[in-house]
Order: structure tokens, then C-alpha cells, then sequence
């Protein structure tokens, strides 16, 4: 992409400016199919932070987008959604090239980043405080406040979709925004800055920093200056952000990792189930955090479950994401080796592999689907996230045992339910430990549609009409007449 690589190098969009780190630091972008270099991206310096944190208050107290007129607002983030509909091609292929996904899912998630924008933008009108009766004598009503700089940290699994959805509802509601990129794959986030500046977006409202969580992340998090912070990633960093908020008692959002389980009832579509594993567990290397990566499965239904898998997995194309196959490369080496050092204690728990089990020998980073069978409840391999394409299987007696085993992780990010009997669904779902429940369709719902954990999958809701209240506080107004 010509305006976002110059000189091989991508630099930081800070307070509406492209700089190069000052102090000249930059990383390797690589590709993981490939394990090529594919260009450098500078890292951000502190005085980058600086400006870029000093760019957030100054737009922010300006009110140039919290005053402005709402509709206004909303034709802004329409005129962003444009402009990164017109980066899906080039933006798409940097995005695949970076992160090793398909170049269709790629390009998927520019397109998600516009929805996102059309779908913030409509609601940005319509951010409605309430009047609240106190009798004659008062008048008392409330006003839903943006919150003032909204520090975003994003993970490296969709880079693009992940950063519009906490992005475009945070500027709905008049924010300014600070956003850290993903050192493994910071190019197409980067890219949503050329978007930004071309929608003429104010200058200092988005700043887009890539750096090193351990760094530059801490350090944002850390700032006395931010009002707001929005986590996605894994559990230990989030715990990690979340004590240092504590110091400076800053309002959190946590979308964390998961452990989610699907349940296969005795007359579940196993065609519907054999759709859904090909999505939940292989759609972009399992590197999903609501990735199906138990299959809790009725007895008699198991072994004939348990051999489609292993056909599914088998007939699986694997290749570089450009050429859209089945299954892509696992994003980096330490990724690769963390994943075989969880099937290798698998093996040790006593579970079979079934399929898979190890990477394959080629260039790039690239995992065996994987499935494990007779997987024990307690064994780590069903209680870790694994972010690869490892699939568990665990049989179960009955009901109250599925839920069980279903419910008996730290985590509860998502949960599944196979079967056509559809009290069965409710009465499970209900019973289920877990943010969203999908019933004989995995990753059913969208945009529209609350997601968020509960235990160490976090806390707070992104997406949906709810995920917008994350980014206000109501202030309350009492008048005596
Ligand atoms: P990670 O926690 O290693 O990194 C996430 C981000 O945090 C990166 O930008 C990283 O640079 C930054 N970071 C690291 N240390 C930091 C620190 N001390 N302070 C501030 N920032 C820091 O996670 P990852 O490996 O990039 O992503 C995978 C994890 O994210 C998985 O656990 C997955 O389940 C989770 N995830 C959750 C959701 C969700 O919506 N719940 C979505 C996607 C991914």
C-alpha cells in the first residue's frame, strides 16, 4: 500500500501526523505462511505517547467532537466507513500478508470495520439521557457524558474488526482515542489512520501507536492522563492492566480469553455440528477467543461425531492465506511452540489424538488440525485456552453432566447447544455459565448482538447497542424550581 509503506517502513499516526519512532526503533513485520520479512514498523517513541496523549486532551476539551452536533458525528463515522470500504483490496492483502488469515476473511474484516462505523454512527444521535420525577418543586434529568480519552489496546487475531469495534462506538459517543497496536501485525490497523485522515477526521482525536505491550502498552495504561481503558487480549495482561488502573482508579474494559464448550444433545443435526466445528475451531487457525474448543458430546452419538471430525480435519486445504485455503498459519513461532507444548501435555493427561498433533514441516508456522478424544474434564488441555486448531472431545452421560462439564472453566466467554428440541435449548442456556449461548449454529449473531465474558473471560459488553454505555457516564442534573 503506497501511502502506508514508504522506505519498506510504516510509521505511527499520532495526533494526526505519520511519524517515525524518534528514537528510531522499529520491528519486523513478518509473514507467517512464509516466515519472510515483509517490512519494518516503526515503534512508537514516549514522546510519541506524549504528543499523542496530548493531541487526545487537547481535541477532547476543544469539544471539536463532543460538541459536535450529533448528526454531524454521524455523518463523520459514515464518511470513515467510505473511506475504509475503499481500503478493503489493498488493506485486505497487507492484512492476510500480516497476520497469515485468508485474504477473503482479511478483506471480511475491513469490511466489518466500515459496518462498525455505519452501525456507531447511526446510534451517535441517539445517546438519550432520561428525566426523573422528584415532584413539583424539581426538575432532575440525566446526560450521558463521553468519558474523554479511551485508551485501546488490541490483540494480534483481528486486528482490523477488533479496533473498529471499540474505535467507532467510543468517537459516536465523543471520545478521543489512543489506540496500541499489535506488535506481531500492526500494518492493518495502521491503515484505518489513512482512513481516519482522509474522512478528515480532527486532528488529535485518533492517535495509532504500535509498540510492545510490555512498553508501550504499559506505559499508555499507566498515563495519569487517560480517562478510560479497553482491553482485548489474553487473561495475564489483562489482570496486569487491571492493577495498574487500579492506581490511578481508571474505568476498565475486559474482553479476555475463553475455554467455550459446545454441547451435542442425542438428536443434534450432525451436519449442523460438523458446519459449525469447521467455523468454530478451524476458521482462522482457532486463533479466535470465542473459538469452539471443546465438543462435549452424548455417549451414543460420540463415536460417529468423533469420525467426522477426523474426516473434517483431514480434508482440510492448508496453505498461504492468499490463496484462501481451509486452514492458515498460526501467527509466530513462540505461538506454534506453545500450542505442541500444550498437546504434548495433553498426551501426558492421557488424552488421544485422534488427528493431528503436531505442526507441519514446512515453512511458516503452520499447526495440523487437531482433534483430541476422550479429553478428561479436569486435565489442563480442557481447562487452558490453546488459540490454535486443536478441538477436545469429551463425552457425556447426561444433561446434568454436559452442563457440568460445560461450566467447569475459569472462563465463560461463549458456550454452544446442539439439538432440535428447543426447551432443551433454553433450559440449557440458561443454565449455562457464559456470555452468549449459540444454539445449532456457532458464532450465530453479529454486530448487533451484546459479546463479552464473565470469570476470567472479563467483563463489560462490546458490540450491540449496549457496548455504546461503555463509552459514557451519566452524569445526573437535580434543579429545585
Ligand atoms: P496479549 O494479551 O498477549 O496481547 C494483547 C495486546 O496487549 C497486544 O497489543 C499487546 O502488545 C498488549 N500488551 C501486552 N502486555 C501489555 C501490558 N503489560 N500492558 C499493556 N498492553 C500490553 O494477547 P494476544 O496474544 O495478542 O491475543 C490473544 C488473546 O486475546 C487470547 O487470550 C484471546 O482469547 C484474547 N482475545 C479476546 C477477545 C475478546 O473479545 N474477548 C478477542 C480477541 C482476542
Amino acid at each position: 500500500m503506497k501511502d502506508l509503506i514508504q522506505n519498506n517502513l510504516v510509521c505511527n499516526y499520532v495526533a494526526g501526523t505519520w511519524k517515525e519512532g524518534d528514537n528510531g526503533q522499529t520491528i519486523d513485520v513478518e509473514d507467517p505462511a512464509t516466515e519472510q520479512v515483509i517490512c519494518q514498523c516503526a515503534l512508537a517513541s514516549d514522546e510519541s505517547l506524549d504528543l499523542a496523549l496530548i493531541g487526545a486532551r487537547k481535541s477532547f476539551e476543544s469539544g471539536v467532537l463532543k460538541d459536535m452536533k450529533p448528526a454531524m458525528r454521524a455523518k463523520l463515522m459514515a464518511n470513515i466507513a467510505t473511506e475504509i470500504r475503499r481500503l478493503v483490496d489493498e488493506g485486505g492483502k497487507l492484512l492476510c500478508q500480516e497476520s497469515g488469515k485468508t485474504l477473503d476473511d482479511a478483506k471480511a474484516e475491513f469490511i466489518e470495520a466500515a459496518d462498525y462505523f455505519d452501525y456507531y454512527g447511526g446510534l451517535a444521535d441517539k445517546i438519550e439521557g432520561k428525566s426523573i420525577p422528584l415532584g413539583p418543586d424539581y426538575v432532575d434529568y440525566t446526560i450521558l457524558e463521553p468519558y474523554g480519552i479511551s485508551a485501546q489496546i488490541i490483540p494480534w487475531n483481528f486486528p482490523v474488526s477488533l479496533a473498529a469495534r471499540s474505535l467507532a462506538p467510543a468517537l459516536a459517543a465523543g471520545n478521543s482515542v489512543i489506540i496500541k497496536s499489535p506488535e506481531l501485525d500492526p500494518l492493518g490497523i495502521a491503515s484505518l489512520g489513512l482512513a481516519l485522515d482522509r474522512a478528515n477526521v480532527p486532528k488529535g482525536v485518533v492517535s495509532i501507536l504500535n509498540g510492545i505491550g510490555g512498553d508501550l502498552g504499559a506505559k499508555l495504561v499507566a498515563s495519569k492522563e487517560i480517562d478510560q481503558i479497553v482491553f482485548t487480549g489474553s487473561v495475564p495482561t489483562g489482570q496486569a492492566i487491571l492493577r495498574s488502573a487500579a492506581n490511578e482508579v481508571v474505568p476498565s474494559l475486559m474482553e479476555l480469553g475463553g475455554k467455550s464448550a459446545a454441547i451435542v444433545y442425542p438428536d443434534a443435526d450432525i451436519e449442523e455440528v460438523i458446519d459449525s466445528v469447521k467455523w468454530g475451531i478451524f476458521f482462522n487457525a482457532g486463533q479466535v477467543c470465542s473459538a469452539m474448543s471443546r465438543l462435549i458430546v452424548c455417549e451414543e452419538r460420540y463415536d460417529e461425531v468423533l469420525d467426522r471430525c477426523v474426516n473434517l480435519a483431514e480434508s482440510l486445504t492448508i496453505d498461504h492465506g492468499i490463496n484462501n485455503p481451509d486452514l492458515t498459519p498460526i501467527i509466530s513461532a513462540n505461538q506454534l511452540s506453545d500450542i505442541e507444548s500444550k498437546i504434548t501435555q495433553a498426551k501426558s493427561e492421557g488424552a488421544e489424538i485422534a488427528t493431528g498433533g503436531s505442526s507441519i514441516d514446512c515453512p511458516g508456522h503452520f499447526m495440523a488440525p487437531t482433534i483430541l478424544s476422550n479429553v478428561k474434564p479436569n486435565s489442563r488441555v480442557a481447562q487452558e485456552e490453546i488459540f490454535g486448531p486443536v478441538l477436545c472431545l469429551i463425552p457425556f452421560a447426561d444433561n446434568e453432566e454436559a452442563i457440568k462439564i460445560a461450566n467447569n472453566t475459569e472462563f465463560g466467554l461463549v458456550a454452544g447447544v446442539f439439538t432440535k428440541n428447543l426447551s432443551l435449548a433454553h433450559q440449557a442456556a440458561a443454565k449455562l455459565k457464559a456470555g452468549q449461548v449459540f444454539v445449532n449454529e456457532w458464532y450465530a449473531g453479529g454486530m448487533a448482538t451484546p459479546f463479552g465474558g464473565i470469570g476470567k473471560s472479563g467483563f463489560g459488553r462490546e458490540k450491540g447497542v449496549e457496548a455504546l454505555y461503555n463509552y459514557v457516564r451519566t452524569k445526573n442534573i437535580a434543579i429545585k424550581l
